[in-house]
Parts: C-alpha cells; sequence; structure tokens
C-alpha cells in the first residue's frame, strides 16, 4: 500500500506544502491528501478589504492544484484520533487514515476574552466573519461611528482601510499599549500615525476594553464609546484539534514542534502556519503571519520528502524579511526586518509602500507554483 499523506488546512502553509510534495514526490509511491474546509483559498491577508467593501478574486483550490495529483477533500475535520492514524471529517461516511499528518489549520479570531464580544463584536479572521462585517459596515449611514479594538497590525490595517473606504464614517482605533507601531523604527511609526491622523482614524492608546455592548463598549476605566460596529482584533487563538488529539501544544494550543517543524509528541505528524508553535531565527516562538507560515510550507514539504526517502534533514529556517502594513489603498508602511524580527533603519513608505505590499500579496498567490518548485520570496 502506497505511504498515505494527509494535509488538514489548505491556507498560505498548507497548500504550498500539499504542492511541493506532490512535485517532489512525483516518483514516490505515496498519496497525496488535502482537506479544507471549504473548496475556496481564502486570501487572509485581503479580509480587511473585503470588510470595508472591496471585491476579492474568488480562488479556486481545484484550480490551485490543477496538473498535481494532490486529491482534494472538501470538509471540515472535527478530531483526529492519534492512536489510529485517523481524521474525521463532518458529514464523511468515512475518517481517513495517514501514515504522515501535516497539519496546518491557521488561526481564529479570540472572542472570549471579554464580557459581550461573542454575540456583539464583528472580526477580520476569517472569511464568513469578513463577511458579516462588511453587510454591518455597509448599512451604517454618514456619520456613523466603527470601533476597532486592538492596534495590532491587523487592526492598523482594518482601521485605516474602512477610513480610507468609508471617509464619511468615523473610525476609532483602542490599543492598550502607549501607542501604535510599537517595534517599528522611528520613522516608520511617524508616518504611521501621520497617516492615521490624515484619514481622521482617532486613536484611544492606554485603553483597555472591558465589555461590547450592542451599540458599542466600555472601557476598564468606565468609559462608554457608541458605536454602530465593533471590530474585535485584539487577540487570535488556534482550533482545539491538536490538544484534543493529544498532541504536545504550547498554552494557546500551538502544537509544538522541533526544528523539522515535526511534534515533539508524535513523530508521524508535522504542524505548520499559524497553529504551529515552530521556532523563528532568534529562538523565539513564531509569529503568526504568511512571513513564518510560507517557509513553513516549503520546510515541511523538503523535510517529509526527505524522511520518506531515508535521509535526514535539516533545520527549517523561519526568518522575516519585512513588517508591511497597509493604511488604505493608497499608502502604506513597509518596515525592513533582520531575520529575527528586530527593525532595520530602512523603511519605505506611501504609495511606494502600497505598490510593494500589493505586489507581494499578488505574487504570494499567483507564484504558488513557483514556491512550490522552489523560490525563496518572504510573505506578505
Ligand atoms: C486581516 C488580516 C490581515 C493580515 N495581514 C497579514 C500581512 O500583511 N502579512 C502577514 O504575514 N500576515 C498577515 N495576516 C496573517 C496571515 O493571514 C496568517 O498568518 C496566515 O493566513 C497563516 O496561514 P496558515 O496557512 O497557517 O492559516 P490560514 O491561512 O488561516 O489557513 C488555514 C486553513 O485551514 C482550514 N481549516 C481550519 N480548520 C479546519 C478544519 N477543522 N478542517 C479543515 N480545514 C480547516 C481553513 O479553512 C483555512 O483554509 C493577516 C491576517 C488577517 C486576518
Amino acid at each position: 500500500m502506497s505511504h498515505r499523506l494527509v494535509v488538514v488546512g489548505a491556507g498560505y502553509a498548507g497548500l504550498l506544502a500539499a504542492k511541493r510534495l506532490a512535485r517532489k514526490l512525483r516518483h514516490s509511491d505515496v498519496s497525496i491528501t488535502l482537506v479544507n474546509a471549504s473548496d475556496r483559498f481564502v486570501e487572509r491577508v485581503r479580509l480587511h478589504q473585503l470588510a470595508a467593501g472591496q471585491r476579492l478574486t474568488e480562488l479556486s483550490l481545484r484550480q490551485q492544484l490543477g496538473g498535481t495529483p494532490v486529491q482534494l477533500v472538501v470538509g471540515r475535520v472535527t478530531a483526529i484520533d492519534s492512536t489510529r492514524r485517523t481524521v474525521c471529517i463532518a458529514a464523511a461516511p468515512r475518517a481517513i487514515g495517514y501514515d504522515t499528518l501535516v497539519y496546518a489549520v491557521g488561526s481564529q479570531a479570540r472572542l472570549d476574552d471579554v464580557p459581550g464580544a461573542v454575540e456583539h463584536a464583528d472580526a477580520v479572521a476569517g472569511l464568513e466573519q469578513a463577511t458579516r462585517l462588511r453587510h454591518r459596515v455597509a448599512e451604517i449611514a454618514s456619520g456613523g461611528t466603527v470601533a476597532v479594538v486592538g492596534g495590532g497590525l491587523t487592526g492598523l490595517e482594518t482601521a485605516a482601510e474602512l477610513a480610507d473606504s468609508r471617509p464619511e464614517l468615523r473610525v476609532g482605533l483602542f490599543t492598550a499599549a502607549d501607542d501604535v507601531g510599537a517595534g517599528l523604527a522611528p520613522r516608520a511609526r511617524t508616518h504611521l500615525r501621520r497617516a492615521l491622523d490624515r484619514l481622521d482614524v482617532s486613536v484611544h492608546p492606554r485603553t483597555v476594553v472591558a465589555a461590547v455592548r450592542e451599540d458599542g463598549l466600555d472601557t476598564r476605566d468606565g468609559t462608554s464609546f457608541a458605536a454602530d460596529a465593533v471590530v474585535w482584533t485584539a487577540g487570535f487563538r488556534v482550533p482545539e484539534l491538536a490538544r484534543v488529539a493529544g498532541f504536545a501544544t504550547d498554552e494557546r494550543g500551538r502544537m509544538l514542534v522541533d526544528a523539522t517543524l515535526r511534534s515533539v509528541s508524535h513523530p508521524e505528524v508535522y504542524a505548520i502556519g499559524d497553529a504551529a508553535a515552530g521556532v523563528s531565527a532568534d529562538g523565539t516562538p513564531s509569529r503568526m503571519s504568511c512571513q513564518a507560515a510560507l517557509p513553513m510550507g516549503r520546510g515541511v514539504a523538503d523535510v517529509v520528502a526527505a524522511r520518506l526517502a531515508g535521509r535526514e534533514p535539516g533545520p527549517v529556517r523561519i526568518g522575516y524579511a519585512f513588517t508591511n502594513i497597509s493604511l488604505g489603498r493608497h499608502d502604506g508602511v513597509v518596515q525592513f526586518t533582520h531575520a529575527d524580527d528586530r527593525p532595520r533603519g530602512l523603511v519605505l513608505t506611501g504609495r511606494a509602500a502600497a505598490v510593494f505590499k500589493e505586489a507581494v500579496v499578488r505574487s504570494t498567490v499567483r507564484s504558488g507554483a513557483r514556491h512550490a518548485s522552489g523560490g525563496d520570496e518572504p510573505g506578505p
């Protein structure tokens, strides 16, 4: 019987891994199955654009896999049986068995940190959530308010995109931090602040949101803000599948892996992307980003192919090159970084940064085949 290789999750990491595995193992007796909750490749890095009313190109996974022997199974994995080595899929008659499993289920918004967020807040972490937010924002009349909670990259991009697309709305950005853009070089931070001013985004630093209401939010210091929509970007979590299956995970549920992305508890299992606690160039856990997901997708294919051929692979290098922040469609900041994610002096701002980011985002999808067969470009 051929070796059964199953990849769960067809996001940036899983899709690239499956395609590269197919190319590397084309002369081996290996079957590759890719299981994904939908038949569409979701460009998560554009979901704030979708929420702001822009149209996204629908990317079919079957088309992305065209010409490869990868078998696509569309369905949500509900459980992994680590003893029987099977994955169960909702509404499917039979579980799928694996000899090698690549776990690539990504991340989701963490909404249960404060009361009311699950019921009343929107998010941009997934396609359905971003689509819901899009409809909600479309219904807000001129002069209405959107409150974006979270001053990280997703919050910044979402607030700027909404303000850019709907200048007649009032957009507020609430962050517990002292300022926005921590971790950026001074020039990048200055540009970021100026851009938010120009877009009329009101920034509320040192503001901890304590509750979300149907008509706004309450802060820890007892202030209430009215809002027609509250967008929660303040935290991400990963699916529970790995932890429930008994794989070793960190406190966030990310699968613990060694330098070759192999589970530290189950040697036949690998994890990549947001759902993996990979090790970055500086020895810290990998940052949830395409910048980490893409090298992990490439790397896991090389590692698994090597082991199936009886060779011991070297470590997978997860290094960063830049932090790329869009500020609406015509402005942005690109902060070039050292491989360990520390900022360098080199910064791109304004239209040049927006063009740079758009080119990187497009190439991430368009060059799937190139990544699958080599390529070392960082993600967006
Ligand atoms: C608005 C926004 C903007 C962002 N901008 C940037 C950016 O500029 N640069 C950057 O580097 N990163 C950015 N990110 C982060 C980036 O999108 C993620 O780090 C990246 O998507 C992780 O890739 P992944 O393959 O691990 O997971 P994902 O892309 O999330 O893919 C996971 C896949 O697994 C599937 N899946 C999940 N659970 C199951 C299940 N139980 N059964 C079957 N399938 C399942 C999902 O349907 C999905 O297809 C952004 C994120 C957001 C939300």
